[in-house]
């Protein structure tokens, strides 16, 4: 590693937060400051529409040394943002943070902790969640199935303010998923993983940027990329139903002969038909969902496309060294012709990793 690079990385999605981002740059920077360790942040502009980018510029030149900002040109969602601030990230350790500040930039002490202490992966569970009941029983139900049929064990798969060491974030760095939910990806990367319990508040402006459906995208990304066993489970109860139904014309077949016709009982029949067609549409739907990622990926299209990286000269040399040095013995090509300094295309390119 380069000898400037900073003992610390904070990665920070950013998509439309002008309301809260100048009481985050105020909470972050004071909270880093006061580590009294050599840090960076590095702030990914997700395509935002508002003043998210003319307050992150700002800040950028108030502690330029400090501070990294990757601009994306369009919304690539949060864990796209969140990979390309791990590329851009040079720390020895890396930690996660959403902008909103419902992730105390106080805790990060707390992670910082135990990742010098030799942990891997620090995990979060968050004490007393501060969001919508529904959001909190989504979250609990979807803990649970995943649990269950993937091999990763976290306790709350939903807090993004987490800790990695640089091996942890070089995998994932080498990762080629176009859809991914990085917390768990990161967990199957971690050899000492450990968590810790963490403080959490309401958001403290604006809105949330998740809709109920990007949230059951998200989550389809997290099961279908973590485990087959949804697919698993629809052939079961295939040959389930089969089964049953193979008896059920045998026992109709009797009674035919032995009592006679019957016609009653239709409606019976319509339930009945009415939820084996849902459960069909249901399993043909998560096929797709399946085969659409699979789709996605052999396009090999970027997972994001960055505009321009907002940086001090030293970090832009530093990290230039050190793509060449480490990472990129056959830089690919650049397919986008887009502004970041030449010397930076690998990272930028559609097989950024
Ligand atoms: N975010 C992003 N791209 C998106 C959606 C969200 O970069 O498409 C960022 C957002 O700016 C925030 C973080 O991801 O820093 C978490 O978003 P939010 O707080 O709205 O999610 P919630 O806490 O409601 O799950
Ligand atoms: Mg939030």
């Amino acid at each position: 590693m380069a000898p400037s690079a900073p003992k610390l990385s904070v990665v920070i999605p950013v998509y439309n937060e002008e309301a809260v981002l100048p009481a985050l740059f105020q909470r972050l920077y004071a909270a880093l400051d006061a580590l009294e360790v050599d840090y960076e942040c590095v702030f990914v502009n997700d395509g935002s529409k508002d003043r998210s980018v003319a307050l992150l510029r700002q800040q950028f030149e108030r502690r330029p040394r400090e501070t990294r900002v990757v601009l994306f040109h369009a919304n690539f969602g949060q864990h796209s943002a969140i990979m390309a601030g791990l590329a851009y990230a040079r720390g020895s350790f890396i930690v996660t943070l959403d902008a909103d500040l419902q992730n105390p930039p106080e805790e990060i002490g707390k992670i910082l902790g135990k990742l010098e202490q030799g942990f891997d992966y620090v995990g979060t569970i968050r004490l007393k969640r501060q969001d919508l009941w529904w959001r909190r029983s989504l979250s609990k139900l979807m803990n649970q199935i995943r649990e269950r049929i993937t091999p990763v064990r976290i306790t709350d798969q939903g807090c993004m303010m987490r800790g990695y060491a640089r091996s942890v974030v070089e995998a994932l760095n080498q990762t080629r998923e176009v859809n991914t939910f990085i917390p768990a990806l990161a967990y199957l990367y971690a050899m000492n993983p450990i968590e810790v319990e963490i403080a959490h508040e309401e958001r403290h402006a604006g809105e949330s940027k998740y809709s109920l459906y990007s949230l059951i995208r998200l989550n389809f990304d997290l099961v279908t990329g973590f485990s087959v066993v949804p697919l698993q489970l629809f052939s079961m109860v295939g040959m389930a139903v089969s089964a049953l139904s193979a008896l059920l014309v045998l026992v109709l077949l009797v009674r035919r002969l032995v009592v006679g016709p019957e016609a009653e009982g239709l409606f019976t029949l319509f339930g009945i038909a009415f939820f084996f067609i849902g459960l069909a549409l249901f399993g043909i739907g998560l096929l797709g969902e399946y085969v659409g990622r699979i789709y996605a990926q052999v396009r090999e299209r970027p997972r994001y496309v960055v505009e321009a990286v907002l940086e001090s000269d030293a970090a832009a040399e530093d990290d230039t060294e050190r793509a060449e040095q480490e990472r990129y013995p056959s830089a690919p090509e650049e397919p986008f012709a887009l502004t970041p300094p030449a010397a930076r295309a690998p990272r930028t390119a559609g097989r950024e990793s």
